[in-house]
Order: structure tokens, then C-alpha cells, then sequence
């Protein structure tokens, strides 16, 4: 099988289930190294047994994105245990719909800290070390969310909005230098999310809606993942939006 991304590292966020397990699945099929990171411990160590089996090289590591540390600490040993950083995965992230009127201030504080200040934290960690060997993909899980604000949904809204803005400076600023920044932005993905989501009535909405069609498989967005990062140095996927066919 073709490894196109062999000799390559790559660490992703919010590993442990969904997008970000698929996606480490599909790097490590392409032939990047792998740091898995997450809060889940015993997910990770299951998942890094398979792709052990599958004879990739795999880092798990403990990873709280809201913790400034700890994603210092995660890029550290990243760079020392297999050997270099090529390629960061934003993924982590939570998504506590409902409406802003009646909302817990603590849903907005989870989603911030996590998608957005988690995405500050790691980038910040990567970027310096990526500038100097002047390479290097930085890929952030972003959503349609990120592009259409919707009644309902308005924090998570915000946090999306707020990476998606980030996002596009930082590749204003970083792109000449070699590194590339972009996003991935799906629509309804079958996964985890929304069983978090603390308001009963916007989790029981959620779930119609996902009933209502036919979603995402967190695969179909991995290989939009791999897409971005498997292509030439010369080229720059800024942004990639991916809807199931049947949502509007
Ligand atoms: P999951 O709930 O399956 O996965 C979320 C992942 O994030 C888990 O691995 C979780 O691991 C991790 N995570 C959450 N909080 C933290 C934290 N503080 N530190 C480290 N890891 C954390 O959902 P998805 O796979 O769907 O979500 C992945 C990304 O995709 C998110 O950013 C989400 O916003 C985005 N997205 C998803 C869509 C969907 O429809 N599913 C649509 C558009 C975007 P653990 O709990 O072990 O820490």
C-alpha cells in the first residue's frame, strides 16, 4: 500500500473517540507516526494497541487541551519520543448546544476553554518549532458551525467562529514561512458530541436531526483530513467544508 505520509509525525487532539480516532487511524495508514492525545486513558491505550498491530509508531499521551501545560507537555515529548512534529490535528472539542437564554454559564466556559483556548494552546506550543524547520500542517476541526450561526446554538457558534478567525490570520502570517493552516468543517457526523450536551430539549433536537438523514461517518472526514495534509509543499488547502448530501 501506498504510505504517503512515511517519515512524517503527527499529533492529534481529542484522539480518543470519533473524528480525532478515525483520523489518527487514517494518518497512521498513511504512514505518519502518531501521538494520540486525549482525557480517556484507557480509550487511547485501546486504540494505540490497534494501530501497534498495525505496525504503526504510537504515542498516547494524557492530554487536557484546556491545560496550557499540558499541551506544552504534549508537543514535548512528541518531539522527543518520535523524533519530530509535522503535522498538529485541532480536534478536541465539545459541543453543549441550547439555547443562550437559560443557558449554565459553565457549558459556555467548557466550550471555550476547550475549542477555542485548546486550539490557542496547541498551536502555540507547535507553531515555534514548525516555523524553524520551516514546514509543517497545522489542522483545525472547525464545523459548519463555524460558518452559519444558528438559534440554538450560539456559543458553540461563537466558538467555531472564533477558531475559523484564527485560523485565517495565522495562515496569513505563517504561510510563506512553509507552514500551512487550515480547517476542516463538517456538517452532522455521527460520533459522541451531542450526548454531552447538558439542555434536554436541544439534545433531544439534536437527535432528530441526525435521525433525519443520512449523516457523516467520522471517517468521511479523516480523509478530508488526509487530503489537506497529503498534498505537495506548494500546495495550501486553506479550507475544506464537508456537508452529508443530505443536509441542508
Ligand atoms: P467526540 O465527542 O466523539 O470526540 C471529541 C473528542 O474530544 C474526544 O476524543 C474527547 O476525548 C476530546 N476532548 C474533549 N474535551 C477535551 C479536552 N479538554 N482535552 C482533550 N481532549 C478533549 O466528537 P467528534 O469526533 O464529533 O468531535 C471532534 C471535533 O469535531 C470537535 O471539535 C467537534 O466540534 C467537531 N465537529 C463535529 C461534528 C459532528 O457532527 N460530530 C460536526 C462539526 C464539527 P476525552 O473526552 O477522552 O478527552
Amino acid at each position: 500500500p501506498a504510505r504517503p505520509l512515511a517519515g512524517r509525525v503527527a499529533l492529534v487532539t481529542g484522539a480518543s473517540s470519533g473524528i480525532g480516532e478515525a483520523t489518527a487511524v487514517a494518518l497512521a495508514g498513511a504512514g505518519a507516526a502518531v501521538a494520540i492525545g486525549a482525557r480517556r486513558r484507557d480509550r487511547l491505550e485501546a486504540l494505540a494497541a490497534k494501530l501497534r498491530d498495525d505496525g504503526a509508531r504510537v504515542l498516547e499521551l494524557d492530554l487536557d487541551v484546556t491545560d496550557e501545560q499540558a499541551c506544552a507537555d504534549a508537543v514535548r515529548r512528541t518531539r522527543e519520543e518520535l523524533g519530530g512534529l509535522d503535522v498538529l490535528v485541532n480536534n478536541a472539542g465539545v459541543m453543549l448546544l441550547g439555547t443562550i437564554v437559560g443557558a449554565d454559564p459553565e457549558d459556555w466556559r467548557r466550550m471555550v476553554q476547550t475549542n477555542v483556548m485548546g486550539v490557542l494552546y496547541m498551536t502555540h506550543a507547535v507553531v515555534d518549532g514548525m516555523l524553524e524547520q520551516g514546514s509543517g500542517d497545522i489542522v483545525t476541526i472547525s464545523s459548519v458551525a463555524g460558518r452559519t450561526a444558528r438559534k440554538g446554538a450560539g456559543v458553540y457558534n461563537a466558538s467555531k467562529w472564533a477558531v475559523n478567525a484564527f485560523s485565517e490570520s495565522l495562515r496569513q502570517e505563517v504561510t510563506a514561512r512553509g507552514v500551512r493552516v487550515s480547517l476542516v468543517e463538517p456538517g452532522a457526523v455521527a460520533t459522541e458530541l451531542s450526548n454531552h450536551i447538558t439542555q434536554p430539549e436541544a439534545r433531544e433536537q439534536s437527535r432528530q436531526m441526525a435521525e433525519s438523514m443520512r449523516t457523516l461517518h467520522a471517517d468521511d472526514i479523516a480523509r478530508a483530513v488526509l487530503y489537506v495534509v497529503g498534498q505537495p509543499p506548494h500546495v495550501a488547502v486553506n479550507e475544506v467544508l464537508v456537508r452529508p448530501t443530505d443536509q441542508e
